[in-house]
Order: C-alpha cells, then sequence, then structure tokens
C-alpha cells in the first residue's frame, strides 16, 4: 500500500492544517474553498471523473443547456456570493419570465399568485385549479380549532387539515415535489417549510398565518430577483470553483474515490485506489461532502451510531429528458412552463420552456426551442426502468397532451439522477441532529451537502461553510508536529 500526507506542500512541518475534502459537488468544492481561505491545506478527492456532481451542463441541438440544476435562490447570499467570489458576477442572470402553469384537470392554467408553498391566504385565488367544493373547504380553515404540530409533522397532514386535501394535491405537491421530488404527506414541514411551522404554531388558522408571511414579505424593500440563472448553465459554477480552488493553492484529484476512513493519532488516514492498488492518505481533518449513503459507509466502523442514522436517509431518483425543437415546427404556450400534480395522473412531473425562462439559451439559437421534462418521484421510481426511447416517448406524448406540440425533435437527451435528491421526512432535523452529535465527539471530522441542511444550491454552500469553520475551530492548539501533518508519511 501506497502512503502519502495530504495537504498544502506550504504546510509540510508547519502550523497549516491538512484537510481532505471528500467529494467534490457544490458543497465539497466550497468547502475546500473556505478551509484554504482559513489557512489549510487542501486536497479534494472527487470519486468520478466529472466535477460537480448535480450540477452538469451539456449540450441539445447545439445549445448549451444544465443538464442538473439550474436556478439558485438569490433571495438567500450564499449561492450567488459563491459564483461572484468564483469570478461569474458578469454571468448572473435572473429568468426572463416568473409566470409558469399548473397542468391540471386537463387544461394548463396559470399558476395562481398569493400562496407559501401552495397555501393560498385568499381561496378564491385557487378557483380552476381546484374544484368548487374544494375551494369552499379552504374557507373552513377560519372555524376549526387548532391543528397541533408538536415537534414536526408532514407538510401534507397538516396543510390537509386545515384547508383540505384538494390544495396539498393540486398545489403543495407539484410545488414541494419540484424541490424534493419527494411526497408531501411525508415530508417534514419543519425541515422544508420553516416559515409555515413557525406560522402554524403562532397562528390557529393557516390562512391568517400565510396572510401575516405576506405582509412580511410585502414590508420587504428588496426588489432584486428572487432566483438567478449563470449564462452559460449554473453546471459552470462547480468548475469556477474548482479553478479558484487551484488556484488558492488546492489541489483536486477526480477518479479517485474514497473507499476507507479510519481514526488515527491526531488525525485521519483515508484509503483510495482499486482493492489491488489501495492507497493511503493521513489528514488532520476530513470534510465529508458526499451524499447520505456514501457518507454511512465511510463512518461505518468510527461512528456506527451515525453511520446507522445516515444510511436511514432516502433520495428521490429521477430523469430529465431534455427537448430541442424548431421553433417554427413547435408552438409553445406562453411562460416558463407547467407543473403537473401526481393526482392527475400524467407521466411528467414538470416541464420547463428552457429559452423561455432563460435569455441566455434562447440567444444561442432562436431558432430552436429547448424543453426539459422530469420524470420519478421518490417511491415512485418504477418508471425509471424503462430505457431512454421509452422514457422520451412518454415525455412526448404528455408534452403533446398539454401543450399541442408534435414536432419532431432536432435532437432529445435523457440525463439520469440516480439517487438525485435526498428525502426529508418528519423528524429529518431530530436525525441530522443525532448525527451531528456523534460527528462533534470525533475531532476534526465534518459533514456537509445536500442531505442535511436543505438540498438547495444555497443550503449546500452555507453547510460547506459551517463544516470548514468546524473543522478550523476543533483543531488543538499547540504542537502541530502531534498530528499527521507532521509526519513524512509512512
Ligand atoms: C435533477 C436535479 C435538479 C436540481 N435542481 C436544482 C435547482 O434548480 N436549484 C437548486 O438549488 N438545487 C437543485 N437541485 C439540488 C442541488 O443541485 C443538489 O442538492 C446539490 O447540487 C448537491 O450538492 P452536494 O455537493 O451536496 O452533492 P453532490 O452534487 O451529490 O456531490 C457529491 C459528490 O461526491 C462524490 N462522491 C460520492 N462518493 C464519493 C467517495 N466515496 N469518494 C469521493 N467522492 C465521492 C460524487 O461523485 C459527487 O460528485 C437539483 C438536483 C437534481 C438532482
Amino acid at each position: 500500500m501506497r502512503a502519502e500526507t495530504e495537504g498544502n506542500p506550504a504546510g509540510a512541518g508547519g502550523a497549516s492544517p491538512r484537510v481532505v475534502v471528500v467529494g467534490g459537488g457544490v458543497a465539497g468544492l466550497t468547502a475546500a474553498l473556505r478551509l484554504l481561505d482559513a489557512g489549510a491545506g487542501v486536497t479534494l478527492l472527487e470519486a468520478s471523473e466529472r466535477l460537480g456532481g448535480k450540477l452538469r451542463t451539456g449540450e441539445i441541438g447545439g445549445v448549451r443547456v444544465d443538464l442538473g440544476a439550474e436556478s439558485m435562490l438569490a433571495r438567500r447570499p450564499e449561492a450567488v456570493g459563491l459564483a461572484r467570489e468564483a469570478g461569474l458576477a458578469d454571468a448572473l442572470q435572473p429568468p426572463a419570465t416568473a409566470s409558469a402553469s399548473l397542468w391540471t384537470r386537463d387544461a394548463l392554467r396559470p399558476m395562481p399568485k398569493g400562496h407559501v408553498m401552495g397555501v393560498p391566504a385568499d381561496p378564491a385565488s385557487l378557483a380552476g385549479v381546484l374544484s368548487e367544493e374544494g375551494v369552499a373547504r379552504i374557507a373552513e380553515d377560519r372555524a376549526l380549532p387548532r391543528t397541533e404540530v408538536g415537534e414536526d409533522i408532514a407538510v401534507g397532514e397538516y396543510v390537509a387539515a386545515r384547508v383540505g386535501r384538494e390544495v396539498v394535491d393540486r398545489l403543495v405537491e407539484p410545488l414541494l415535489g419540484g424541490v424534493y421530488a419527494g411526497n408531501a404527506y411525508r415530508i417534514s414541514l419543519r425541515a422544508a417549510v420553516p416559515q409555515l411551522f413557525a406560522a402554524a404554531r403562532e397562528h390557529t388558522s393557516l390562512t391568517e398565518g400565510v396572510r401575516a408571511l405576506q405582509a412580511r414579505t410585502a414590508a420587504d424593500p428588496r426588489t432584486d430577483p428572487v432566483f438567478m440563472g449563470i449564462d452559460g448553465g449554473v453546471g459552470r459554477l462547480p468548475l469556477a470553483v474548482a479553478d479558484t480552488v487551484r488556484a488558492r493553492g488546492g489541489r483536486i484529484r477526480t477518479g479517485t474515490p474514497v473507499t476507507g476512513l479510519a481514526r488515527i493519532p491526531g488525525g485521519w488516514r483515508l484509503t483510495t485506489g482499486t482493492p489491488d492498488a489501495p492507497e493511503s492518505l493521513e489528514a488532520d481533518a476530513v470534510v465529508l461532502a458526499v451524499p447520505a449513503p456514501q457518507a454511512a459507509r465511510l463512518l461505518a466502523a468510527e461512528l456506527p451510531a451515525a453511520s446507522a442514522d445516515l444510511a436511514e436517509i432516502e433520495y428521490a431518483s429521477m430523469a430529465l429528458m431534455t427537448f430541442a425543437f424548431r421553433a417554427d415546427e413547435a408552438e409553445l404556450p406562453q411562460g416558463s412552463g407547467f407543473l403537473v400534480p401526481p393526482v392527475d395522473g400524467r407521466t411528467v412531473k414538470a416541464a420547463t420552456f428552457a429559452g423561455r425562462k432563460w435569455r441566455w439559451i434562447a440567444e444561442q439559437e432562436p431558432g430552436l426551442h429547448v424543453v426539459r421534462t422530469s420524470v420519478g418521484r421518490h417511491r415512485e421510481e418504477e418508471i425509471l426502468g424503462r430505457d431512454d426511447a421509452g422514457l422520451l416517448a412518454l415525455a412526448r406524448r404528455d408534452l403533446k397532451a398539454a401543450t399541442g406540440v408534435d414536432a419532431e425533435p432536432v435532437d432529445a437527451h435523457v440525463t439520469r439522477w440516480d439517487q438525485g435528491l435526498p428525502q426529508y421526512p418528519v423528524g429529518h432535523l431530530a436525525r441530522v441532529a443525532r448525527v451531528r452529535d456523534q460527528v462533534a465527539k470525533a475531532p476534526g471530522l465534518a459533514l456537509c451537502g445536500a442531505a442535511y441542511d436543505g438540498v438547495g444550491i444555497p443550503a449546500c454552500v452555507a453547510s460547506a461553510t459551517e463544516a470548514a469553520r468546524q473543522v478550523m475551530a476543533a483543531r488543538p492548539q499547540g504542537d502541530p508536529a502531534s498530528g499527521p501533518s507532521g509526519h513524512a508519511g509512512e
């Protein structure tokens, strides 16, 4: 077995701690950047040959598009801040239109305005999307006794109790599904929609709580865009961060899966490489920025309780079917696309008219319409067993039924995201707290990424920043030669 001590050569024998980051998605790359800023010597190890994880660009009909995440919440500062720091300030671009539709009850209907994750303040705003009985049921909320939410409750259970199942099935479900690809009757209100959880504790009536939230939003003086994309694709972000990491002296190795992690005096030993030619690396600290199942495997020996909790975190798999149509053959409806409530029994969950939503896509080839559709929800993933041709045919069938577009695409592409999105069921936050308690007992170890504090890019960036802070703060003060950074390797 070959062994080496990892880190910035500048740190050899000095006070600079050597930290290995495992995972080259946006979380791992951010952690690497923050560790370098804090003075660590950093090596990032990525299993695949490609950096970026769920952020990835590709081409369809000669047009560059995102094949993974495509939009960043800009009302939180972390993701757009990272893009600016990585030199992408001029490439940030807001969506050209925010108006989307719901494909429900056999028609494309404008997405109602004035709701919080699908919960309306005014029942009348859902006319057409809901049946008349469904709209009438919302008003009962004002007269119902309090719904106890305790420490946590499923979004669907709470919202259905207050304003009826139709609101959940036709609005909350597709909106939440767009973020988690999960089931509203399992997803945690506290973790996924914390503002509604707080409102549920404060107000007896949910519609009143939503009104209070809206009043607060209306008083917010910010007029800047809520979301941002990146000209050339959000998939550029991790690559730009990787360039910054390298420029600041960090090492990045792709094609290097980490298969083992063991505590050694003053630090950690990581195993990589193939079974025939294993390689061992030593570090003062390790940041695991991998999905929960992989983190569970790596921690099985050293932190079995945390590993068991991590192994319980479930993921949803999905596939994106992206098409390029000749614009003169495919007349798309207005707006950025549509969401589909699962209760309507369609196959696709959503469609994005990418060129309508993003100017940078339309400008590349005005003669083409790029449309991205998605399938697959947590525990409803049988559809993903179909081959690519089967998935493309199903997506085209639904697209035709929703929009009338029946043209032959000039190009079509399937992107499969197995284990794409972690699920945040009721109790998720308690599970994460237990994992963190265990990890805190292992000095020089931290976790970050989509499995913990939010699946969106800003939340992943924030968790990475916090992981870097933790491992640097936990460093024992004193003789730097007492840990692996003082060893020459074995
Ligand atoms: C289809 C899709 C669309 C999305 N759209 C949006 C969106 O529009 N906006 C938004 O904010 N969020 C979106 N998300 C969510 C967001 O993209 C992800 O939650 C986020 O990118 C996850 O980043 P991460 O670094 O935590 O994990 P990942 O991106 O999963 O990165 C983890 C990395 O670790 C590597 N790895 C795993 N095991 C090992 C090992 N043993 N050794 C070394 N490396 C290893 C993996 O290869 C991978 O590169 C979307 C997600 C999906 C799947």
